[in-house]
């Protein structure tokens, strides 16, 4: 059987759980792990390389994997690194999405290599599932609701409160809310009606909790039309509690089929590591790229383009004979 080569661009959350993702396939082989920092100060097990001398690597790897940040490297790097190879990425800022996805596909045809874009879970996997929801059940509507998680954005904003010292956030679903959807009940719900935020924070020492409760409570499109609760604590409550990275959550499609039957759909992640199930997505999809380059595609692609199959490392006859 033919090993996929796997490159790594960028050693962060998501590089390293695309290493540990990789020992997972024995139908992928890790060649290298490229950085922008000196690569010997990586705690890698992968040779890590910088990022200079990737154009070496032209001819040894079958699909790089793309774990940037989505603000700033992706939209850089995937149109460097897609020059020379085929790629996978998980660049999730939603509304960007289609122009981000125009830009890859003109360099990727100029190129004639193939790219992956915006996988993982949301978008990715949640996507699939939308799409599945609504094509099943074009009279219905959708939900999605995130974690509980932790949430990057609204960790980073609380941190830079005055008198923070650190901290993080947590968007939880509000049980009602879940509650209403299943029911059938279809309600109209803004996202804040869906979603609370509780925060952990280590207050500076001599600083006025009153007053940081307040600044964050009546923050701006963060939290000021949230539920939102705020819990001082100590640092080591917030090492020992507080060091994982949880996410998940869940989609629906609400519907009714020909009769006015109720019929509802639902797709739910709980993950104890949201950075290494990301990473397990993106490996996936790596091999699905593998096998349509293969074939001599060439473009953008998203996770709606993957024929499903391709996913899998096991013959199309043992799927349908083990999955139908
Ligand atoms: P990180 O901030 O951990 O890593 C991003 C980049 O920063 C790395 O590629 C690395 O590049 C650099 N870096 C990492 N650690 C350090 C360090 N200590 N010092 C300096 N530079 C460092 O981001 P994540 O891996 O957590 O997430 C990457 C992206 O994944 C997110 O921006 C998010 O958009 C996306 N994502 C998508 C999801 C989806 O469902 N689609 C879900 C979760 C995340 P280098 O090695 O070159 O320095």
């Amino acid at each position: 059987k033919d090993i996929l080569k796997i490159g790594i661009v960028g050693y962060g959350n998501l590089g390293r759980g695309v290493e540990k993702a990789i020992k997972q396939n024995p139908d992928m082989e890790l060649i290298a792990i490229f950085t922008r920092r000196p690569p010997e100060t990586l705690d890698c097990e992968g040779p890590a390389i910088a990022m200079d001398y990737i154009t070496d690597y032209q001819d040894k790897i079958d699909v790089m994997i793309l774990c940037g940040g989505s603000s700033t490297d992706l939209p850089e790097q995937v149109l460097e690194v897609s020059k020379l190879f085929n790629t996978v990425d998980s660049f999730d800022t939603h509304a960007k999405i289609p122009e981000y996805f125009d830009k890859v596909n003109d360099c990727t045809k100029a190129s004639n290599t193939l790219s992956l874009i915006s996988t993982g879970w949301d978008p990715g996997l949640f996507s699939l599932a939308r799409l599945i929801g609504q094509s099943v059940l074009p009279e219905g509507e959708d939900y999605t609701f995130w974690g509980k998680g932790l949430s990057q954005g609204h960790s980073d904003a609380v941190r830079r409160v005055t008198g923070v010292k650190n901290g993080v956030q947590y968007t939880i679903p509000i049980e009602n809310a879940l509650e209403r959807v299943r029911s059938g009940e279809n309600p109209i719900l803004s996202t804040a009606e869906k979603h609370k935020r509780v925060c952990y924070l280590v207050a500076e020492e001599g600083a006025n909790q009153e007053e940081i409760e307040k600044t964050i409570k009546t923050m701006p499109n963060y939290f000021a039309d949230y539920d939102t609760t705020v819990h001082f604590i100590s640092e080591e409550e917030l090492t020992k509690n507080h060091n994982t990275m949880p996410h998940g959550g869940i989609v629906f499609r609400s519907g009714v089929s020909g009769s006015g039957a109720k019929q509802r759909i639902e797709f739910s992640l709980t993950l104890e590591s949201n950075p290494e199930f990301t990473a397990s997505v993106l490996v996936a999809c790596a091999r699905a790229v593998g096998k349509m380059a293969k074939q001599g595609q060439t473009g953008a692609r998203t996770v709606l383009d993957i024929p499903l199959s391709y996913l899998s490392p096991k013959s199309e006859e043992e799927l349908r004979r083990t999955l139908l």
